[in-house]
C-alpha cells in the first residue's frame, strides 16, 4: 500500500518526506484495519483498510459487526517494557505490584492476537460452569495452542485457537465433552 497523498498536492506547497519516513508511514497503515466480529458465535478476524464484504461469519454465517479503522499491531514494544520493569524493579515503583502485573501482561501481549475473548462469556454462552482464568489458559496451552491474559480485562485471554478449538476446550475442561 501506497500513501499516494503527498502526490495529490501542488508541488509547491509541500516538501516530499524523505523515503525513510515514507516507508515508515506505509509500514503504519498495514497494521491498520477493521476488528470484525460475530456476536452469535464470537468469532473474530481481522481485514486491512480495503475492507470488502461480503462480511458474514466464516463459522456460522451470521453478519458480521465491523469495529473500526484501528491498530492491528502491537501495542507495546516487548523491550521497552522489559526496560521498564528493571528499572522499576530498582526503584519505589517496584512495590507496587499492580502496576509491575500490568506491565508483564502488556508485555505477554506483545505478538499476540488483536482482542481477547472473556472466559465467564465462553462458558455461558456454551452452557458450562466458569472457571478461574488461570486454569482456562492451561487448558488452552494443554490442546495445543497459545494463550496469554490481557491487561483489558482479569477475565479475558488472547490466543490464537479457533473460537471452535477454544469452545471444545472449555467444554473438555469442564467434562462437558
Ligand atoms: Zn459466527
Amino acid at each position: 500500500m501506497s500513501l499516494g497523498l503527498w502526490y495529490a498536492q501542488p508541488s509547491n506547497t509541500r516538501t516530499p518526506p524523505d523515503s525513510s519516513s515514507a516507508r515508515r508511514a506505509d509500514r503504519s497503515l498495514e497494521e491498520m484495519g477493521y476488528l470484525l466480529h460475530c456476536f452469535r458465535c464470537s468469532h473474530r478476524r481481522t481485514v486491512g483498510l480495503d475492507l470488502k464484504g461480503p462480511l458474514d461469519c466464516e463459522v456460522c454465517g451470521a453478519h458480521m459487526s465491523v469495529g473500526g479503522p484501528l491498530w492491528l499491531g502491537d501495542l507495546a514494544d516487548s523491550s521497552f517494557c522489559g526496560e521498564m520493569l528493571e528499572a522499576s524493579e530498582r526503584s519505589v515503583v517496584g512495590s507496587n505490584r499492580r502496576l509491575m502485573e500490568m506491565v508483564r501482561l502488556v508485555r505477554g501481549e506483545v505478538g499476540q492476537p488483536v482482542g481477547f475473548h472473556r472466559i465467564d462469556k465462553l462458558c455461558s454462552m456454551i452452557g458450562v460452569a466458569s472457571m478461574p482464568t488461570e486454569e482456562a489458559l492451561d487448558a488452552i496451552r494443554d490442546a495445543g495452542r497459545g494463550a496469554v491474559r490481557t491487561h483489558f480485562d482479569r477475565r479475558g485471554v488472547k490466543t490464537n485457537a479457533s473460537i471452535n478449538e477454544l469452545l471444545e476446550t472449555l467444554r473438555c475442561a469442564k467434562g462437558a465433552g
